[in-house]
């Protein structure tokens, strides 16, 4: 993408109603704007960093065994009477009627759809396990809507609902929840701590939060700090492998770490001092098993071996697909502007010219960005008749891990500069290595 041809709105002063350093800077970064209280335009540079995230979920998802579908925002009431939760849910739930007088909500979550869907198809243990999942825009009528796309009201969730035979089945579809969900924060560059939760309104007796320590984080949090330290890494995982799925689980799940709603001093004091910690920390996904609760109540009812019918186990399990842009760069910024990791950034690279209209610079900056097309990679190329200063600021703001700078003098040595966001550094190299040094970091991701 050339800047020249982008849609970059961004703002040189800090916006007097961002409290937070996520919200300040998507705000200057040109890559949200709000429309109404809680609810965003994601604009184009937003927009690519919400597709990435979405990406890495899906993808996580389903090598994890579970099938994407999409459900409607609007959903019926009558539904949510069966469940009982259309009274229950409060002042949250946006309701609506429609010209014929039915009554209507804008979906706050998609239990009593997902387990109508269910009861509709399937009878059989047969067709057992199952988990659906969707990527869905869900709408919360929050009292203080807040911090940007942190707490908005309307807001994206990946929301995936597993349905079993047998509560070791489900448990089973709880831990691969776990497992894939930290896969996907690992790639996007996140440390998220798994924390035993308490269960509010969806219920049930099983329950991880996971929470990525931020000093703006909304949740109080106490924990081990070797939890932090651990990594999934590249291990192979057989999603079909309880046992291993298990011991992941265990691994990640043993050293102290919850939130202030199950905090237990007793338990915390025996952890040794240094180690002892307490923190602030944002909600970035949350898995439930709730067994029959929904099923029981809807009548999703499945014949087992024994020919008996009996209601379905199930559970539900959520990513704050749009909060963790904000958890992102609440995690990962400068004084300067964010700093993307690798696997969520909007463009892999940009390239600066030094000299727009000068011959060496622009041929030059242009072969760069062929090249690193022909290899896959979109860069953001600065071709604006600018100077180097807000160039280089621009580029700062927005984040993008890597920059190419390109200039007469470099050039006349046969170089271009490569630098790391994160770090600062720069090398200076011929356009091939450059080149070919961005291809190699990303090969990777
Ligand atoms: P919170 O405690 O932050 O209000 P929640 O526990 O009510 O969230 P869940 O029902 O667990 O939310 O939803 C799954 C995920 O969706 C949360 O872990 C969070 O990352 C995200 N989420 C929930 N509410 C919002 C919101 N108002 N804005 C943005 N993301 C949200
Ligand atoms: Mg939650």
């Amino acid at each position: 993408m050339r800047l020249s041809r982008y849609f970059l709105p961004v703002l040189k002063e800090n916006p007097a109603e961002a409290q937070i350093v996520s919200h300040r800077y998507m705000l200057r970064a040109g890559m949200i704007k709000q429309q109404a209280a809680g609810i965003y335009s994601w604009l184009p540079l937003g927009y690519r960093v919400l597709k990435r995230i979405e990406d890495i979920v899906h993808q996580e998802q389903v090598r994890a065994g579970h099938i994407p579908l999409l459900m409607p925002t609007l959903q019926p009431a009558d539904l949510w009477r069966e469940s009982g939760r259309y009274d229950d849910y409060g002042q949250e739930m946006l309701r609506i009627t429609d010209r014929q007088k039915r009554e209507m909500l804008y979906g706050p979550t998609n239990e009593e759809m997902i387990t109508d869907i269910f009861r509709s198809h399937v009878n059989s243990y047969k067709d057992l396990p199952l988990t659906l999942y969707h990527i869905q825009w869900k709408f919360r009528d929050e009292m203080r809507p807040r911090f940007g796309v942190m707490r908005g009201r309307e807001f994206l969730m990946k929301d995936g609902y597993n349905f079993d035979i047998d509560r070791d089945a489900a448990l089973h579809a709880y831990n691969r929840h776990m497992v894939s969900y930290l896969r996907s924060y690992e790639r996007m560059g996140l440390t998220a701590i798994p924390m035993r939760a308490a269960s509010g309104p969806i219920g049930g007796d099983n329950t991880h939060e996971f929470l990525v320590l931020a000093q703006t984080g909304e949740s109080e949090v106490f924990y081990d700090d070797r939890v932090t330290a651990l990594k999934l890494g590249q291990r192979d995982i057989d999603y079909d492998d309880r046992t291993q799925v298990a011991k992941v689980c265990e691994e990640f799940t043993t050293l102290y770490a919850r939130t202030d709603e199950t905090h237990d001093a007793g338990v915390f004091d025996t952890i040794p001092e240094e180690h002892r910690k307490v923190g602030r920390g944002i909600e970035v996904g949350q898995i439930f098993y709730f067994g029959t609760k929904y099923s029981e109540s809807m009548g999703a009812l499945v014949v087992n071996d024994k020919g008996e019918r009996v209601p379905v186990e199930m559970g539900s399990h959520g990513i704050g697909v749009s909060r963790l842009l904000g958890a992102i760069i609440e995690a990962s910024h400068d004084e300067k502007g964010i700093i993307w990791p690798e696997g969520v950034t909007p463009f892999p690279v940009g390239i600066v010219n030094l000299k727009q209209g000068d011959s060496a610079c622009d041929a030059a900056c242009a072969g760069i960005y062929k090249a690193l097309a022909a290899k896959g990679l979109e860069a953001l190329y600065d071709d604006r008749d600018e100077r180097a200063g807000a160039k280089f600021a621009t580029m700062d703001l927005i984040g993008l891990p890597w920059r190419i700078t390109a200039g007469p003098r470099g050039l006349a040595n046969g170089v271009v500069e490569v630098t790391s966001r994160r770090t600062g550094e720069s090398e200076e190299m011929s356009v091939e290595a450059a080149v070919d040094r961005i291809a190699q970091i990303y090969a990777a991701h």
